[in-house]
């Protein structure tokens, strides 16, 4: 080969490196990320609120999208995120997870919690945990530290123990304005003589702001992974050891790259019997319709009719999110690559 025929060639293949490489950076910027938070669905009306617990509620949740979307930001994944968004509302007192979390029948606090990797649909749970601060971060020591999915109880603690996690006293997620909602709620249980068999009559008619107030979180990162994650006190007046939907795969919590990561909040019974989570996705992966549409048609097709209250956060590989519940209000944020950071309460919020 001559000098000049080198030359040419040897120039030719710098200019195709480069704009390969400017290519894939471009690429990158246009990749789209993106978080969706709940705190739970209920019966939150205006004039149930002071400006003063409104401001607090929004601050709360800002925050906890912010948390999520900056570890994505700089390039982490989906799983960090939804883990720092949910963490920064079990420690708060505002919100029915960890701190602040409702109190059983007995007058103590039973955590529920889990989390999904949309990549391989990995998963871990705990259910019923009695002692631990954050509840998520045990459902991932699960997902990523032992065979098992779901693990309950005491024997949840053991593994945690084992793992190094601190213990926290029962008594340490309790809250003034719980108690009042236990005594209330049993007030009522006793004042219509409620026996077991009609326990659950007895619970469905309280108000739903006595029962509801689970924390969730979906995220997409730079890599097109979503997960989702979902944390919980369960239902004020719990007995028996119930155990809702938040900690079940599928019903409160799913996540699968091929269709959409969901997290629940709402009446767990009927989320667990109409398997909710999986059902959204299910109708996106294989009758090819949008988050909106399958988040509306089983929310408010499905599980209305029947008294199934609650609702979902939904996020999709392209980052569409789609917030979707049937009660008059739902706790709420988002953030995208190409949408502020957005949060609300009231049903009349865009
Ligand atoms: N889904 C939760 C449960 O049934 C309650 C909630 O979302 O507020 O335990």
């Amino acid at each position: 080969m001559g000098t000049g025929k080198f030359i040419t060639r040897f120039f030719t293949a710098i200019l195709l490196v480069a704009s390969a490489t400017a290519a894939v950076a471009e690429a990158r910027e246009d990749v789209p990320i993106a978080i969706a938070i709940h705190g739970g669905a209920g019966t939150i009306e205006k004039s149930n609120m002071t400006p003063e617990k409104e401001r607090a509620y929004r601050a709360k949740l800002e925050e906890a999208v912010n948390a999520g979307y900056r570890v994505l930001e700089k390039g982490g994944e989906s799983l960090d995120a939804v883990i720092a968004a949910i963490n920064v509302l079990e420690n708060s007192p505002l919100f029915n997870a960890g701190k602040g979390a409702v109190y059983t029948y007995e007058g103590t606090h039973e955590l529920d919690a889990s989390i999904m990797d949309g990549r391989d649909r990995q998963a871990g749970a705990v259910a019923g945990v009695k002692r631990i601060a954050n509840p998520i971060n045990l459902a991932r020591m699960v997902m990523e530290d032992s065979p098992f999915v779901m693990l309950s109880g005491a024997g949840a603690e053991e593994f945690a123990r084992s793992r190094g996690v601190a213990m926290v006293d029962n008594q340490s997620f309790d809250t003034e304005q719980r108690r009042k909602q236990l005594e209330k709620a049993k007030e009522k249980l006793e004042r219509e003589n409620k026996q077991d068999k009609d326990y659950q009559a007895a619970v469905d008619a309280l108000p739903i702001r006595y029962k509801m107030g689970t924390v969730g979180a979906v995220a997409l990162d730079k890599n097109g992974n979503l997960a989702a994650g979902t944390s919980t006190g369960g239902m004020t007046a719990k007995r028996y050891g119930r155990i809702g939907d938040a900690p079940v795969i599928g019903a409160g919590t799913f996540a699968d790259n091929r269709s959409c990561a969901v997290s629940a909040t709402g009446h767990g019974e009927y989320f667990i019997r109409y398997n909710v989570a999986a059902d959204i996705c299910a109708r996106v992966q294989y009758q090819d319709k949008s988050i909106a549409t399958a988040a509306d048609e089983v929310i408010n097709r499905v599980l209305k009719p029947i008294g199934g209250t609650g609702g979902v956060i939904v996020l999709d590989p392209a980052g569409q999110v789609s917030l979707v519940f049937n009660t008059k209000g739902m706790y709420r944020g988002s953030r995208t690559s190409t949408s502020p950071v957005r949060v609300a309460i009231f049903d009349d919020e865009g």
